[in-house]
Order: structure tokens, then sequence, then C-alpha cells
């Protein structure tokens, strides 16, 4: 049997478990997917100990997307970013190398669930809100996948630094997000706004039919940010569709095998 499985800190309510089982259940592979919460300091440790202990894949989640860079060997695109979500054990166990594959699935998810429902990236004008984790996966996301990106957040001088890593890319604060949202095909929620209140970061007068709009937020399923964009006519894209792509991308790198992408959305969407 092999063993995957999530750190993070908390992990208890953490969807990754059902999500993945779903997906070895349907094509027959005999594996668990464990939760681990180590200490806030020992994401290396941890990275260690599953290379030690035999695990074949982890996926992290906060605090500690930063902090296992350093334990493993991260692609391009993970180090890019500056966070690994995933690590693949694989190469470790085969004798290929001395650390572990890391990589950034949520750009991939954030990619993904927009290419399920048909939005296509190159040549759109895309505003991301929010430049902490989420937002650095989703604006190079998008920009890789050929957009032309804004960046806009609370703290500026957060966004200015992002789309300065970003091909493409331009930063600013929230003040003319009504006017950058207006002018643009795709529209990113990557703040903590709308987490379990009924509130939005994106002004509602400046949705527009001409957008698709994915909120990277998904308790509650349906934010106030989606009620609006589908109110204006938008394309919506729920938070859960990042979550389930950015699990599906995981579980294919491990895995090697196409993912049964939906039985992982059925068995997430009855947990969330
Ligand atoms: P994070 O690194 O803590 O970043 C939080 C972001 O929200 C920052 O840009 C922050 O702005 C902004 N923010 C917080 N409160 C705000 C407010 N009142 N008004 C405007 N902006 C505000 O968090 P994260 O890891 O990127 O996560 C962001 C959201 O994405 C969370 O809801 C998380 O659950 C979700 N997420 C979803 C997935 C998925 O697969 N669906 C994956 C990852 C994250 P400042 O820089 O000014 O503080």
């Amino acid at each position: 049997m092999q063993v995957y499985g999530l750190i993070g800190n908390p992990v208890e309510h953490s969807l990754s478990p059902p999500l993945h089982e779903a997906g070895y259940e349907a094509l027959g592979i005999d594996a668990r997917y464990v939760t681990f919460e180590p200490g806030i300091d020992d994401a290396a440790a941890a990275v260690r100990g599953a290379t030690t202990l035999g695990v074949a894949g982890l996926n992290v989640t906060v605090p500690f997307k930063r902090d296992v860079l350093d334990a493993v060997d991260p692609d391009p695109l993970a180090e890019r970013i500056g966070a690994v979500n995933t690590v693949d054990f694989g190469p470790v166990r085969a004798g290929d190398a001395d650390q572990p594959r890391g990589y950034n699935t949520d750009a991939a998810g954030v990619r993904r669930a927009f290419e399920h429902h048909d939005v296509a990236l190159d040549g759109t004008d895309a505003v991301v809100v929010g430049a902490g984790g989420a937002g650095r996966a989703a604006a190079f996301a998008l920009a890789d996948a050929g957009a032309s990106v804004h960046v806009a957040n609370r703290t500026t001088e957060r966004a200015v630094d992002l789309a300065g890593d970003v091909p493409n890319a331009a930063g600013g604060g929230l003040d003319d997000l009504a006017t950058r949202v207006a002018d643009a095909n795709v529209l990113v929620n990557a703040t903590t706004v709308g987490m379990e209140e009924d509130a939005t970061p994106v002004p509602t007068e400046a949705l527009h039919a001409n957008l698709a709009v994915l909120d990277a937020v998904y308790t509650p399923i349906e934010t106030r940010l989606l009620a609006d964009a589908a109110a204006a006519g938008a394309t919506t894209v729920d938070g859960a569709w990042m979550l389930l792509f950015q699990g599906v991308e995981a579980f294919e790198r491990w895995t090697g095998r196409d993912a049964p992408v939906e039985a992982m959305n059925r068995a997430l969407r009855d947990h969330l």
C-alpha cells in the first residue's frame, strides 16, 4: 500500500483525504491519504521524516508552503512562485535523486479550472485581487497562459512586488479596481474576503457579462462575488474547481495516470 498525505497546521478540516481517496478507489489504486500536523517550525523535518518512512507523496498547505522549498528540489514553476504545495518522493525512492521533487499545483488548479469552463486565457486582460499565496499562483498561471495580468492588493507594495516577478504584469492598490475589472475579461479573487462572510472585494457595478470570474474562496461555495458576477451575466467558477484541479494535478504527478476527475469532484462536493 502507498501512503500519501498532507502537512499543514491546522489540517483537521481538510478536504484532500476524501478528494484523493475517491481517486484511488475509482482507479483501484491501493493507497491511503492521511493528514499530518507538524509544529510550525518543522516543515523540513517533516519532509525528511516522510522520505525516511517511504511516504509516496505529500501535499503542503498553510503555513508550510514556503518553508518546504528548502527541503525539496523545486521545479521551475514552484521556484518562480516561491511556494511548494506538492512533494513527490518517487525520484528518491527510485534512487534518482537525493531530495524529493517539489511542485506548485495551485497554479495548475487556476488554469485547469478555467479550461474546464471553456474559458480561454491567451490574449486576455486578467485582474488578480490579492497578492498572498493564492494570488501568486494565480498571477503566474494566468501570465504563463498568455494573459496580461494586473495584480490589485490592499497592501499596494505586495502587488507591485508580485507583478515584478511575473511576466507581462503590473501591480497596484485597490483604488482603481473597478476600472480595471470593467476593462478585463478574467478576474480572480485571491483574497480571503467573502470567506465565512457576506462581503466582496470587487465593486458590484464593475462586473459585466464579458467577464469570467474565479473565486479562490470555497467556503461558502457561492460567495457574494460569484452571486454578483452571475447576476451581471459573467461566467462563474467557484473555488472548489481550483481545489479540485490542484489535487487532480498532484494525483497525476504522483501516480502517472489520468485522474478520475468526475469521481474526485463528486467526493469533494459531497464533503463541502
Ligand atoms: P494569504 O497568503 O494570507 O493572502 C491573503 C490575501 O487577502 C492578501 O492579499 C491580503 O491582502 C488579502 N486580504 C485579506 N483581508 C483583506 C481585506 N479585508 N480586504 C482586502 N484584501 C484582504 O492567503 P492565501 O493563502 O493566498 O489564500 C487566500 C484565499 O484563497 C483564502 O480564502 C484561501 O482559502 C483561498 N485558497 C483557495 C485555494 C483553492 O484551491 N480554492 C487555494 C489556496 C487558497 P494584504 O496583502 O493587504 O494583507
